[in-house]
This record gives C-alpha cells, structure tokens and sequence, in this order.
C-alpha cells in the first residue's frame, strides 16, 4: 500500500476493519487468555493501525487498540483500582528505531542518558502491595487503572514474600510467569488426562493466575520477577539498577540479567546476547526492555494515556520453528 495515495474514506475503512480485528484478538487474548493467532501477527496489524492513525490523526478515537491497556476484569473477582496505572510498554522491531527512540529521549532531556536492560518476561503484568512490610493484596494490570484482585491467588506463589525485610508500604509491579519446565509438565499432565493443553508459557501463567480456585494455582508453579514501583519514594534506590537490588534486599525475586547501558552500542550488544541466550533461558522471554535509568529522570518524562515515555521495548523476531499449537481447545 502507498499511504500517500490513500484517501482519508479508504483509510477510515481500513482502521475500522484493523480494529474490529484487533478487538476481537485482544478479547481472546486478555479476557479468555487464549489467543487465536500468533503475537507477530496482532503486532503487524496493530502496526499497520498505528500507521494509518500517524497518517490521518483524525482517525484516533479513544476506543482505539493503540489507545488502550489491554484487559478486564474477569466476572468472580473484585476490582481493585491502581491509583497510580500500570501501563504498557511502546514497542520496536529494529536496533534502527530503537536508535530513533533513544535520541528522541535525549534530544528531549539534553544529554545523555544510561538504560537499563532488562530481559522482557513473557507472562503477565501483576502489583503487590504491602502496608508496613507485610503482603496485603495483590492485583492483576487489568485495564491498567482498574486490575482484578488476586490477593488468595498470590499468596500461594513461593516468589512472593509474605512479609519484607523493611517496614516498607509500597506497590511493586512485575511479571508472573510460568518456567518452560513448568509448562512442560503441566501440558504433559493435561494431555495424559485428557485435557486441552496451553498454547505458551503466557497464556498457562495467565489463565493459572485468573484462576478462581487458588489450590490450582498453588500447584502450578508460577513465579514472579519485580520490576517496577508505583512511588520510589520510600526507597533509597534512585536509579532502575539500584531499585533492582533492593528489591532482591527486601526480599523479592529480581531477574538477573540486567545490565546498565552506558552507550547504545553496549545496548545492541545485550539484545545479541539474550538472543542467544533466550532458548537456554529457563522462562521465556519476547525480547528485552531498556529503561533510561534514573529514577527521577523516569517520573519527569512520564507516560502517555498507554506507555512511559522512559522505556521502550524491543520485540525478538518471532520463533522459526512452530512452537504453539493454535487450533487446540481452551479451558484452564
Ligand atoms: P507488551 O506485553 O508487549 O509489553 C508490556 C508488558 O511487558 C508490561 O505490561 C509487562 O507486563 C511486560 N514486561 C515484561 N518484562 C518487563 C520488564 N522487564 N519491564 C517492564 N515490563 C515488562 O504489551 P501489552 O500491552 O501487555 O500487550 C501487547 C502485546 O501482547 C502485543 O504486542 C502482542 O504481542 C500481544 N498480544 C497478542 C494478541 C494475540 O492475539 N496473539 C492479542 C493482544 C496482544
């Protein structure tokens, strides 16, 4: 397509036609944890959209795909509002645009600025909250600003800590997530009785943590890394690095493998490495996350209505070989 020959009746047609299609993926996706195509194919689409939308900015409305945090909340649990929201991450596919994103940023900030890299976890967002160091509730992203509480269900994730090292009250956010080996044996156990197995690690992570009965998710091995606080302000940590570890101090799981970027081509090298790395990796991963790594840096640049403008993910070509089976039945 040659967007500059378009009309704007042939655009509007196309971005209707993109959104009810995306619509309708995202509900699968989000609301019944079980997705119809592969994520490489929701992104071209979504994509193509933001295309059409960059062209003809008349063409946003707020219902928009490209203007939501995908999700509901599922019928049996109780909301629970996120006052400060817990968003998405914008995405790239190319070392090109992530270049394009990080001069962007320091165009805007006037110097330099050191990222963290972080490994992107492909399972699900969720926040803990804790009032005077003890595990009072936890929540799944939701809409972003209304998520469902899955407090009994967390409280059986190993993870987790009941209670933290420091008498700290604080939301933390992360993501829960399946290992492969997990995964694995949980598919083989469903398959030997009988039962429809999960697509992807995601998907299982998902459909276990919007579980209804909390004894089903204690069996299942879900575990956790933290990665991000509504308010830095109770802790010493002034950068995303810094945050990291004292978390793992305050007893949380942390991933690892994150490194402070001083250049973009330290960054390039990192995204090599865990692309590499990724089939050894005990969990998976979608690609990696970089953040501009002061904590102060982070709150003044803020967020659009979906995505901080302080992190950019960028998203690993999908896998060659086929590793999901699609067209299987979905119940958890
Ligand atoms: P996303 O999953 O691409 O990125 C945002 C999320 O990344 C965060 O909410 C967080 O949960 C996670 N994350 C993992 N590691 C992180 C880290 N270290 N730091 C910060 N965040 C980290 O965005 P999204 O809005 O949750 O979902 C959109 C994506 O979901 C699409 O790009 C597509 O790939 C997939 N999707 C697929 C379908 C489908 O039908 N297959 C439908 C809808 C969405």
């Amino acid at each position: 397509d040659e967007p500059n020959t378009m009309t704007v009746t042939q655009a509007a047609e196309e971005a209707a036609t993109l959104r009810q299609t995306l619509n309708e993926w995202r509900r699968q996706y989000y609301d019944e944890d079980a997705p119809n195509v592969e994520d490489s194919v929701y992104d071209q689409k979504y994509e193509r959209l933001v295309e059409l939308e960059q062209q003809f900015p008349q063409l946003v409305t707020p219902d928009s795909p490209t203007q939501l945090v995908g999700g509901t909340v599922k019928s049996g649990f109780d909301k629970v509002t996120h006052e400060i929201p817990m968003l998405s991450l914008g995405d790239v596919f190319s070392q090109a645009e992530l270049q394009e994103f990080a001069d962007r940023l320091e165009q805007n900030v006037g110097h330099a600025v050191d990222y963290n890299c972080e490994l992107k976890i492909d399972g699900l967002a969720l926040s803990l909250r804790y009032e005077d160091g003890v595990l009072v509730q936890g929540s799944t992203r939701g809409n972003g600003t209304v998520g469902e509480d899955i407090t009994a269900n967390i409280k059986t994730i190993k993870s987790i800590p009941q209670r933290l090292t420091k008498p700290l009250t604080i939301d933390v956010r992360g993501e829960c997530y399946m290992p492969k080996a997990a995964f694995a044996a949980l598919n083989e156990r469903r398959e030997a009785a009988g039962e429809p197995v999960f697509a992807n690690p995601r998907n299982a992570a998902a459909g276990t943590l919007r579980q209804l009965d909390s004894r089903v998710v204690a069996e299942r091995q879900l575990s956790t890394f933290m990665y991000n606080i509504a308010d830095y302000e109770p802790l010493k940590a002034r950068t995303q690095s810094d945050m990291l570890t004292e978390f793992a101090d305050l007893g949380f799981a942390i991933n690892p493998d994150f490194k402070v970027a001083h250049s973009m081509s330290e960054v390039f090298d990192y995204i090599d490495q865990y692309q590499n790395e990724r089939p050894e990796l005990a969990y998976g991963i979608d690609g990696i996350v970089i953040k501009a790594n002061p904590l102060p840096l982070q709150r003044s640049l803020g967020a659009t209505v979906k995505v901080p403008r302080w992190a950019i993910a960028y998203k690993f070509p999908p896998d060659e070989q086929p590793t999901t089976l699609l067209d299987v039945e979905w119940t958890v």
